[in-house]
């Protein structure tokens, strides 16, 4: 093995322990399809020694790659199965699209992207991985997806000022949505539940996203 692959090992696994002590990961699926996914495929090649630092990277179009932890932590709220259908607002460089996939292996990600140039970024990159069952659409994600809706879960990689309407919409019963929801330099991670056509929420920390865009985005 070359000494610097190593090196990613360790320090993968030193963030996987971290979350195991810290309760932030249950899923062993997620464990290991954080072992699996290349991070370096993701990020621009000035940050590739800083492929794990547990911090957000930029990426291209002003936009960021969010810190490991915060990635696993909102996966890990989604409750994924197998065979989960997602929708995902923000596909950025498409890490955690890629990530979602490798979980939910009989499902497919649907990973909406505002920004034309990271709609290429996210395929180019999720391709390096072979991943198939990840979809990036070039879309207002604000909108959700209508055309393949009903979702089993939702998922925001942008900053939101109030869950939009239509992701409500467009969510399954018994779906999840997690989402950062709050003004521009602050947010609570929101985890919403429907069930029986009632909404259920639980917040999961602060958090400071870059802002949805679109429609539903900020004025
Ligand atoms: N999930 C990404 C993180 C991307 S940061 C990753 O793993 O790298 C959030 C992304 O949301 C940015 O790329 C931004 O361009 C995108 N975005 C902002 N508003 C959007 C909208 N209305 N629809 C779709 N994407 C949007």
């Amino acid at each position: 093995m070359q000494k610097n692959q190593g090196n990613t090992m360790n320090i993968k696994e030193e963030l996987i322990e971290k979350w195991k002590k810290e309760g932030i990961v249950k899923d062993e699926r997620l464990v290991n399809a954080f072992r699996k996914i290349k991070r370096e495929n993701f990020i621009l090649k000035d940050n590739l020694s800083r492929a794990y630092s547990d911090y957000p990277l930029p990426i291209l179009g002003g936009q960021t790659i969010s810190q490991p932890t915060t990635i696993i932590t909102m996966i890990e709220a989604l409750e994924l199965k197998e065979t989960d259908k997602v929708l995902e607002i923000g596909a950025g460089s498409g890490y955690n699209a890629a990530l979602i996939a490798s979980v939910c292996t009989k499902g497919i990600v649907y990973s909406t992207e505002i920004v034309e140039e990271l709609v290429a970024f996210a395929k180019k990159n999720l391709k390096k991985e072979k991943i198939t069952n990840v979809e990036v659409i070039h879309t207002d994600g604000s909108f959700g997806l209508r055309e393949k809706s009903p979702f089993d879960k939702i998922i925001s990689t942008c900053a939101c000022p109030e869950i939009p309407e239509p992701w409500l919409d467009q969510l399954k019963s018994n779906g999840i949505i997690v989402a950062p929801v709050g003004p521009v330099h602050a947010q609570e991670m929101i985890q919403l539940r429907k069930i029986k056509g009632k909404i259920e929420m639980k917040t999961l920390g602060n958090f400071m996203f870059v802002p949805l865009k679109g429609r539903y985005g900020y004025e």
